[in-house]
């Protein structure tokens, strides 16, 4: 005889190995001879970085369909679509599956962001008035940021404590398999993945020329990056003209691939004996969870300074100069090279990362959370705790922040970073006929380029910040 059906809430870990939830979910559908409703719900939240941005919105639907595709291949009962689709607010929508299917078990894998924990509270306590026992899991770090702390028992708001206390004080679960099968149940109420219309404009479209999206693609990612790049990344990393770092970041973003599951594909038992390049990739996982540690600590990073004396900082609100950083008309060809690449592909190298956005907010003045919230809109990883703690970190008002006074000479880390030109002719084609010497200031070449003024001039905008920085009153 069937028991009553389980509810798996799929959220940001959109994949089948080592998926706590999913594992819990099928054991106990096993046990009880029970069929699994998996969920998944577009919400609405408040803040429109409590959700995913409108390019990451276009990956979450590959996202989903590639999933829906891997759990119909691992299903009992053959279906066509596996997952069952929502449009609008979770605690509602699960209460009421709750109901009129008689569901007594909900399994979800936790999330770090203030909205949806939030919201998991309060779902955990209405369901369990209602008899339904909820098994949470932690199903996107390697483990849960509040138990990393330092010898004290502090909460930790700098990196490297924080990375040191990671590796000697904790050991990384080991991944978990994939189900071998899931007796899946589709419910009437369930509407298409195309009905979610997750994306709207035509400039999602091309991001199909660059991107593979799934966890068969993600874990494709890693098996190459882990043969062909890894020894090298302590070099390449910074190269900006290169495929020199895994560009795993939109997977883990949609949790397809699992931090643990790349830990332990290169940690084998002794983190010690690791080389240098592999150490420096496994810092890089580090700083995702650090990131989401920093969100715990401060719920509102993604809009308040975690340096309160920031507060006072007169910002330059200059809507024009905002407009020419984002649509790379800056001047200054790293710049607005990085921005065409955020724009055509959804993503940008994290050395550029760091340049364009010392330079909106250093150079322009321009408040950090315009620039953080322009990211999290065009990012295919666009992700609240990385997106937030790193422009806050670039701007000098982070926890453990760059000092305010180091500014980047955009031209200076042109030249070290994409010493041919190669990433600016990538991205910015109508530079391409400047020799390596003129392409980092095509201003002082003798061709007639259609190329912008520089926006502001490198040696008055660092005096200006400077200064500007100087106002402040730090805490003690
Ligand atoms: C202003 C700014 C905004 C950023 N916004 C995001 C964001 O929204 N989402 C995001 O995932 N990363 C963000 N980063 C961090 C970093 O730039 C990207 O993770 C990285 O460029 C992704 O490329 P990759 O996968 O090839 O990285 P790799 O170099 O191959 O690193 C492997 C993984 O480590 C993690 N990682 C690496 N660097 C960082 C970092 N500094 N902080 C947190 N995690 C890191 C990522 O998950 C990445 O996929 C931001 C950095 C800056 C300076």
């Amino acid at each position: 005889m069937t028991s009553s059906p389980i509810l798996l809430w799929f959220r940001n870990d959109l994949r089948l190995n080592d998926n706590p939830a999913l594992k819990n979910a099928c054991e106990l559908s096993l046990k009880k001879n029970s069929e699994v409703i998996c969920v998944y719900i577009n919400e609405t939240t408040k803040h429109f970085s409590s959700n995913y941005g409108s390019a990451a919105k276009w990956w979450l639907h590959q996202s989903l369909a590639e999933l829906d595709k891997d759990l119909c291949e691992i299903s009992k009962n053959k279906l066509s679509q596996s997952i069952n689709f929502f449009d609008g607010n979770a605690e509602k929508i699960i209460n009421s599956l709750c109901k009129t299917y008689k569901i007594k078990n909900v399994f979800f894998n936790r999330r770090y962001e203030l909205e949806n924990i939030i919201i998991e509270k309060n779902l955990y306590e209405q369901l369990k008035d209602n008899d339904v026992i909820v098994k949470t899991s932690n199903g996107s770090t390697l483990i849960e940021p509040w138990l990393v702390k330092g010898k004290q028992g502090q909460a930790l708001k700098v990196f490297t404590p924080y990375k040191n206390s990671l590796i000697r004080n904790h050991e990384i679960p080991k991944p978990l398999d994939k189900p071998k099968s899931i007796r899946l149940l589709k419910v009437k109420e369930s509407i298409k993945l195309d009905d979610l219309h997750l994306f709207k404009s035509n400039w999602m479209k091309k991001f199909s020329c660059h991107w593979k999206v799934g966890e068969k693609s993600g874990i494709k990612k890693i098996n190459f990056f882990l043969s062909e790049n890894i020894n090298k990344y302590e070099l390449s990393r910074n190269i900006m003209g290169i495929e020199g770092t895994s560009k795993l970041s939109p997977h883990f973003n949609f949790g397809e691939v699992s931090p643990r599951y790349v830990w332990h594909k290169i940690v084998d038992n002794d983190y010690e004996s690791l080389s240098q390049s592999k150490k420096v990739f496994l810092s890089e996982i580090v700083w995702r969870e650090f990131a989401k540690n920093l969100l715990i600590l401060f719920p509102n990073l993604h809009f308040k300074n975690i340096k309160e004396y920031f507060n006072n900082f007169k910002w330059e609100e200059n809507k024009a100069n905002f407009d020419k950083w984002k649509k790379g008309k800056t001047g200054y060809p790293i710049v607005d090279a990085a921005m065409k690449e955020l724009w055509d592909y959804g993503w940008m190298h994290n050395r550029s990362r760091m340049i364009v956005a010392s330079f909106l907010t250093k150079h322009l003045l321009i408040p950090w959370q315009w620039g953080a919230d322009w990211f999290h809109h065009t990012l295919l990883d666009g992700d609240l705790a990385s997106n937030y703690a790193s422009w806050q970190w670039v701007s000098g008002c982070g926890a453990d922040a760059a000092p305010y006074f180091r500014i980047f000479n955009p031209t200076t880390q042109s030249i070290k970073f994409d010493p041919c030109g190669n990433y600016i002719k990538k991205h910015l084609p109508i530079l391409s006929i400047l020799s390596k010497e003129e392409i980092h200031n095509p201003q002082s070449s003798k061709n007639n380029l259609n190329y912008p003024e520089q926006i502001v001039d490198h040696k008055f905008a660092r005096e200006r910040a400077l200064r500007r920085y100087s106002t402040l009153k730090r805490d003690k």
